[in-house]
């Protein structure tokens, strides 16, 4: 017998060589039904494997990550064997899950192939779904798997095995079609009920530009068809809320190449956005204790040695800036931290001053490859929220306590409600791999995980994920797409106070180092902005918004009232415009639903005697009549921070 321990820590025993099948079978066949592989002892197995020691073990359905990305791998093989009936003497390189769905990268010699082959190659896999073939692992030895693959002339495969150890070679057969695969895959291809092929694009074969470029097609399939069309709805939402195209549309920011690529320039609706973000988060950082300081953009290269940097990212960052007659050189600030260190040296410290919080608004700019840039989300100079705190090992429960305060009360003005905090811990294993005292990586991590749960934060603990110098909380947010950002880091540094010999005077009037805490709530704005687009569709919160409301006249009578509607609605907390053009009523609104003002008031004869406003919301009509000071009123509460 066996002893299998499940998730919830209850252990099983079972005759050895049982399966993960067999195991699900055993608490419920609708479970078992579900299964499609399982996690053993941390890794990814077929779920008709046969387990013959003790082991941890973990049902994999849909709703796993891990069983998706099963599901998704085995459906590439179920690509390439429709292709290999399809398209004989097809020849294949590797199909591989990617984070929503998977493609195969094939070559099909002289045949021309495009989008319009789709359609016949997703009935192909349909018709071969239904016949549930098995996925029947098979072990086989280097030169075997070499004599079979040169038999069938595919030389992308031969080019695989030749890196591979003889002994640990694995082949997948499913209806006609053999791959060389290391699996695991699901049962059967039954499973898979949906298919959508997306996308065809060239790829080098094994990235390398000198090599061949064969054809990747990419696919994605599902267990039921609602959910390949509730995938495709979401696609196509995605598309309409980009916020490159929005941005555009509601004159928010934009590019210029000669400016250069991945340096946004803001438009003044995009500026005024941006500054109220920024107000926003001042006033909130400025009640939690936080003093803003301002740096330059550049730094000596001798602050770059000093905090690692030069070392590190020197040869791939931008370029040094030399002074014609000093020889001295400079780089473009690429975070800000090493600044502020300097300014928490600026003055000896005290156990009594910490910790103390330094904020700046600090544009940072690193160099990006020219592909890799995407609208706001991957820019070249951007503007971090950033803070450091420096504080004693003790305090840095409290600390993290109230970033994750802050962090929350910016999620919730901003409409982010679905969140998850991930805390990365070090290697147990492997502690030689970081910096700092054992003792204050056990008092860090520990502050980090009982802060987390003091605030109730949903958390997933990732051991091995911290940075060489520090455990750290990022907040994944899901957005109304369903789509994971990671905003809003709290990071513990060790390493940048050893650097910069930082130090304070303890109660026993020696000397100790004070621990750093790196933390941005947006993370960058220009990020934070582009995810907020998209995550609201444009439809910023009524406080954030651009223009909250416009006062539409109904024709060139009514003008005067309708000045004199906007002079006395117009003040500090409130803002909007007025629509004079000489148009009809019915096109004003048209303008003012597509640029997404959440307020319309019209104003005709009625409203001009009687000293009202009409007022109609974005995407839900007529409010009713009010008066100036109601309306006023009104949007006043509707913008509050609840
Ligand atoms: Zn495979
Ligand atoms: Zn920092």
């Amino acid at each position: 017998m066996i002893k299998i321990t499940l998730p919830d820590g209850s252990v099983r025993e079972y005759e050895k060589g049982t399966n993960a099948y067999q195991i699900a079978l055993s608490i419920s066949e609708g479970l078992a039904r579900n299964v499609l592989a399982a996690e053993v002892d941390g890794e990814i197995w077929d779920s008709s494997r046969p387990i013959e020691k003790d082991a941890s073990v973990k049902l994999l359905t849909w709703n796993d990550d891990n069983g998706k990305s099963t599901f998704w791998h085995s459906s590439a093989h179920l690509l390439a064997e429709a292709l290999e009936i399809l398209y004989p003497r097809t020849k294949f390189g590797i199909g591989p899950a990617i984070e929503t769905g998977f493609y195969y990268d094939v070559d099909f010699g002289d045949r021309e192939f495009s989008s319009d082959d789709f359609k016949k190659i997703e009935d192909k896999m349909l018709e071969l779904a239904k016949t549930k073939e098995v996925f029947e692992r098979k072990a086989v030895s280097k030169s075997d798997a070499l004599s079979y693959f040169t038999d069938k002339g595919d030389e992308y495969k031969l080019d695989l095995i030749k890196d591979l150890e003889d002994g640990k070679i694995t082949f997948y057969t499913q209806g006609s079609f053999t791959d060389l695969c290391r699996g695991p895959h699901i049962p059967h291809t039954g499973f898979i009920k949906a298919v959508k092929l997306t996308n065809v694009a060239g790829a080098y074969w094994r990235g390398d530009e000198s090599r061949k470029q064969l054809t990747r097609i990419y696919g994605v399939t599902y267990p039921k068809q609602s959910e390949l069309t509730e995938y495709l709805q979401r696609i196509e939402e995605a598309k309409k809320r980009d916020h490159r195209k929005l941005g555009k549309e509601l004159e928010l920011f934009t590019f210029s190449e000669r400016v250069g690529l991945g340096l946004p320039l803001w438009l003044p609706k995009g500026t005024a956005l941006r500054e109220r973000l920024v107000n926003f988060l001042q006033k909130a950082q400025q009640k939690a204790g936080y003093d803003q300081v301002i740096t330059p953009h550049i730094g000596h290269k001798n602050l770059y040695i000093t905090s690692g940097h030069y070392d590190k990212y020197g040869a791939d960052s931008f370029q040094p800036i030399r002074t014609p007659q000093e020889g001295e050189e400079f780089f473009l600030k690429p975070m800000n931290c090493p600044h502020h260190c300097e300014i928490y040296k600026s003055k000896p410290r005290s156990y009594k001053d910490l910790p103390v919080r330094l904020a700046e608004f600090g544009t940072v700019y690193r160099y990006e490859q020219s592909g890799e840039l995407h609208g706001l989300t991957r820019v070249r100079g951007f503007t971090q929220d950033d803070a450091h705190l420096f504080c004693r090992p003790d305090q840095v429960k409290e600390e993290f306590k109230k970033v994750i305060d802050l962090v929350l009360y910016v999620f919730k003005a901003l409409g982010f409600d679905d969140y998850i905090a991930q805390v990365s811990l070090r290697d147990p294993e492997n502690k030689t791999k970081y910096i700092g005292s054992d003792e204050n990586w056990a008092l860090a991590e520990a502050a980090i995980v009982e802060a987390a749960a003091e605030k109730g934060l949903p958390t997933v603990v990732e051991t091995g994920e911290a940075a060489f110098y520090g455990p750290k909380l990022d907040f994944m947010v899901k957005d109304a797409l369903g789509r994971k950002w990671q905003l809003g880091t709290i990071q513990v540094d060790y390493n940048l106070p050893e650097r910069f010999e930082l130090e304070y005077t303890g109660s026993d009037n020696q000397k100790h180092r004070p621990v750093m805490i790196h933390r941005a709530p947006f993370g960058s704005l220009e990020r934070f902005v582009a995810v907020l687009i998209e995550h609201c569709g444009g439809n910023f919160p009524l406080w954030l918004t651009p223009e909250q409301f416009t006062i539409l006249p109904i024709s060139e009578k009514f003008e005067e009232y309708g000045k004199k509607v906007l002079d006395s609605l117009n003040n500090s907390d409130i803002r909007g415009l007025i629509d004079l053009r000489d148009e009809k009523i019915g096109r004003k609104i048209r303008d003012a639903e597509m640029k997404k003002i959440p307020y319309m008031l019209i104003i005709g004869e009625k409203e001009m005697q009687d000293g009202m406003v009409s007022v109609r919301k974005h995407g839900e009509g007529d409010k009713g009549s009010m008066t100036i000071e109601e309306f006023n009123e009104f949007l006043l509460n509707e913008i509050k921070i609840k």
